[in-house]
C-alpha cells in the first residue's frame, strides 16, 4: 500500500514540494521529473502535475493528498479537506487598478470590469461586498489587462508587488492570504490514512523546528524565576550552575515569532551570554 501524494511538476512550488519530503526523511529521485516516481524510503507514490488540476485528482482518488496553493485549492473548490498549512509559496491575491486612478472603496468597481483568473473567489468577494462588477476569465499575463483595455481593473496573485508597478498598476485590497497546503482526499483507506498520519508527525516535526530555536543563556540565579517564566521551553528550562558563583546556565526553546522581544526581556533580567542555535527537528 502506497501513499500517492500529488506535487507542482514544474513551477514555484515544485522545489519546496520535494524540499518538503526530503525533510521528512523521503528520499524521491527526480532526476527526469517522469509524471510519477516511488519514494525509496517511505510507502508513497509521487504524481508530478499542473497545480490547477491536483484539487480535482485529489477528490476523485487518482491522488490521495496533494501539495498547492490555498488559492488554487479555494478557486477550484472541489471536495477535499485541507490538513496542514506548510508555510512557504506565501503570496496574496488582490484587487489592483491603474496607478493614477483614485480610489476611495470598493464601489470604484461598481460597474467596472476586472480581468482575472481566479473568477469564483472574485465573484464570492464582490458579492459579499455587494458589489455589481463584470468578471473577464483569462488564463494568464492579467496584469497586462488593463492596458490593453480589457479590463478596469484586475485580481491577481501579487508577492511583492513589483509586477504591479512595472504595468503601471497599484494593489488597493487584499482579498486572500494564501500559502502552500496539504490537502487530502475525503475517503482514504484505514492504512493510507496511517501513512498520512506519519508523514504529517513528521512535517509536525519539521515546522516546529524551523519556527522555534534552542537557546542557551547564562543569567544571575536571583533572575532565574523571571527568566523560567519567559521561556519555559517544551516543559521546563534545563538549568545548570555554573561552578563556584551565584549565576546558573539556561538551555530552553523559544519561537521564532517573538523571538527578539525574548531577547530584550532576557538581557533586561541580566542575562549573558546569549547562544541561539538552529533546531533540526522538534518532537513535542
Ligand atoms: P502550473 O503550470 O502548475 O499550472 P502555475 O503557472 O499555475 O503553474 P506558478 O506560477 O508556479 O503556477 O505558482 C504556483 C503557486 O505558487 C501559486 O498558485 C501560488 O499559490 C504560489 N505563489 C507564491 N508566490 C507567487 C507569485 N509571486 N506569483 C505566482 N504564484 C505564487
Ligand atoms: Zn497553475
Amino acid at each position: 500500500m502506497k501513499l500517492k501524494v500529488a506535487i507542482q511538476k514544474s513551477g514555484r512550488l515544485s522545489e519546496k514540494s520535494l524540499e518538503l519530503l526530503k525533510e521528512c526523511g523521503i528520499k524521491v529521485s527526480n532526476g527526469d521529473r517522469t509524471l510519477k516516481t516511488e519514494a525509496k524510503n517511505f510507502p508513497m507514490e509521487i504524481l508530478f502535475l499542473r497545480d490547477d488540476d491536483i484539487p480535482q485528482y485529489v477528490e476523485q482518488g487518482v491522488a490521495d493528498i496533494g501539495i498547492l496553493g490555498e488559492n488554487e485549492v479555494m478557486e477550484k473548490e472541489k471536495d477535499v479537506i485541507t490538513i496542514e498549512r506548510l508555510g512557504f509559496g506565501n503570496c496574496r491575491l488582490s484587487l489592483a487598478i491603474p496607478k493614477d486612478d483614485v480610489y476611495s472603496d470598493l464601489s470604484y468597481f461598481q460597474g467596472k470590469k476586472v480581468a482575472t483568473s481566479y473568477p469564483k473567489i472574485l465573484r464570492k468577494f464582490f458579492l459579499e461586498k455587494n458589489i455589481d462588477a463584470g468578471i473577464e476569465e483569462i488564463g494568464g499575463s492579467v496584469e497586462i489587462a488593463t492596458s490593453i483595455g480589457l479590463a478596469d481593473g484586475i485580481f491577481d496573485i501579487v508577492s511583492t508587488g513589483s509586477t504591479l508597478l512595472m504595468n503601471g498598476l497599484k494593489e488597493i485590497e487584499t482579498v486572500l492570504k494564501s500559502e502552500a497546503v496539504l490537502i487530502s482526499n475525503k475517503n482514504l483507506s484505514p492504512e493510507k490514512s496511517e501513512i498520512l498520519d506519519k508523514l504529517l508527525f513528521r512535517i509536525k516535526a519539521y515546522k516546529n523546528g524551523i519556527s522555534n530555536k534552542y537557546i542557551v543563556l547564562n543569567a544571575p540565579n536571583e533572575s532565574l524565576d523571571k527568566i523560567c517564566a519567559l521561556i519555559p521551553g517544551m516543559r521546563f528550562p534545563t538549568i545548570l550552575p555554573l561552578s563556584g558563583s551565584d549565576w546558573s546556565s539556561v538551555h530552553s526553546v523559544v519561537e521564532e515569532d517573538d523571538f527578539w522581544n525574548v531577547i530584550d526581556a532576557l538581557k533586561s533580567y541580566g542575562a549573558e551570554g546569549i547562544l541561539v542555535m538552529p533546531i533540526e527537528k522538534m518532537i513535542v
